[in-house]
């Protein structure tokens, strides 16, 4: 008997909404359920004073992948936003990510050459030469000061763990530059869509029928019967029943207030990055979209070790998550009606442009099927 749709989503964020967008234009049925009562996931932006209100954390869109930026820009038109966050270390400013602004201000070296030197004598100093986890690499790439100021506290903060016990790639997400650039990224293409991310999802949705409020756990059974196949973009230890055990995450909560004043801290992103302060960066939301509304919206954000009943925001892509991942992910290959994809699904540090192109490839293959 054929069952009434081609493809169940779960999860209506970005995975799920390229995947729905791409089954529709290939003529398959799809039904996206969320259990949240909105679309879009964590990207999700609602609009508080006619500012776009980041919900879930601040989302900067950016890529160096040609296709995917054609891809979005369908979906919504984007502005000019650039990313240049800027540290506040016990009340001292300085620019990120790592670049000479940055290096000027905290040693008065004025040249590429002069800063190299510094990074490199202190590098020594800390006798680093394999760099091997989170604080060596942070040390062997901008140095000692730099490491205590802007690295060490905010790192803490955000992963709940020492920087000795943290992965180095996360740190290598950070461009370090040797030029007066405060571009936080170092990709080709950059913005925010204007209207909101929201907008952008719900365009990515039109015409395909969406359920939200649905918990696809609770009601699995039901919901397998009603169709072929199942994209899945939850977390894949709570499809098993976390019956190898519960992989970690890192939560994020956000206290929002609307402020009456235009202009709070002057820039979108300001990060603290001692160790006291208990947030670890204010979004201003308003700046990301250059707003000259008269009141502003700011978001402090703490970060906190996920537990049961909260929202999974960053996996924690250390060795024992990573081996309990990978026995996941052995019975998530024998689930053969079932695609795992997403940050959650696929227990993956993603950035935005990298879920659609991983979204995009897996919807090209399963569908020319
Ligand atoms: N980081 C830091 N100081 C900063 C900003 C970032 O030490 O002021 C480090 C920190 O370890 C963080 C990593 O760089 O986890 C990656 O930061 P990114 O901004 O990419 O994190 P996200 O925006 O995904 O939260």
């Amino acid at each position: 008997m054929n069952k009434k749709y081609d493809y169940l989503i779960v999860g209506a964020g970005l995975y799920g909404a390229v995947f729905a967008y791409e089954a529709k234009k290939a003529g398959k049925t799809c039904l996206v359920i969320d259990k949240r009562r909105h679309i879009a996931g964590n990207i999700y932006t609602y609009e508080c004073e006619g500012i776009n209100v980041h919900q879930y954390g601040a989302h900067i869109f950016h890529t160096n992948n040609r296709q995917v930026w054609n891809y979005v820009n369908q979906f919504a038109e984007f502005n000019r936003y650039t990313n240049s966050p800027v540290a506040n270390y016990n009340g001292e400013i300085y620019n990120l990510p790592f670049n000479m602004n940055t290096f000027n201000k905290m040693w008065g070296v004025i040249t590429p050459q002069q800063a190299a030197e510094k990074i490199e004598q202190q590098r020594k100093e800390a006798g680093i030469t394999e760099p091997e986890n989170l604080e060596e690499q942070a040390i062997s790439l901008v140095g000692t000061d730099i490491y205590e100021k802007l690295i060490k506290g905010y790192t803490q903060k955000q992963w709940g763990r020492p920087c000795n016990e943290l992965p180095s790639f996360i740190i290598k997400r950070l461009p370090v530059r040797f030029t007066y650039d405060n571009n936080y990224f170092n990709a080709l293409y950059q913005g925010i869509p204007v209207g909101g991310y929201t907008n952008m999802v719900k365009n990515m949705l039109e015409g395909t029928e969406i359920k939200l409020g649905v918990d696809y756990l609770e009601n699995r059974e039901e919901l397998n019967k009603i169709a072929e196949k199942i994209v899945y973009t939850g977390p894949v230890d709570e499809y098993f029943g976390y019956c190898l055990g519960a992989l970690q995450y890192r939560s994020v909560r956000f206290e929002t207030e609307t402020l009456d004043m235009d202009n709070y801290q002057g820039n979108a992103v300001v990060n603290y990055t001692d160790a006291e302060t208990p947030y670890t960066r204010i979004i201003e939301h308003k700046h990301f979209e250059f707003g000259t509304q008269p009141k502003t919206i700011i978001s402090r954000e703490y970060s906190a070790e996920w537990k049961q009943g909260d929202e999974p925001y960053y996996p924690v892509n250390d060795d024992a998550n990573g081996a309990l991942y990978a026995k996941y992910k052995e019975l998530a290959d024998k689930e053969a009606n079932v695609i795992f994809g997403g940050r959650l699904g696929e227990y993956k540090y993603y950035d935005m442009d990298k879920v659609i192109e991983v979204a995009l490839d897996v919807a090209a293959k399963e569908l020319c099927k």
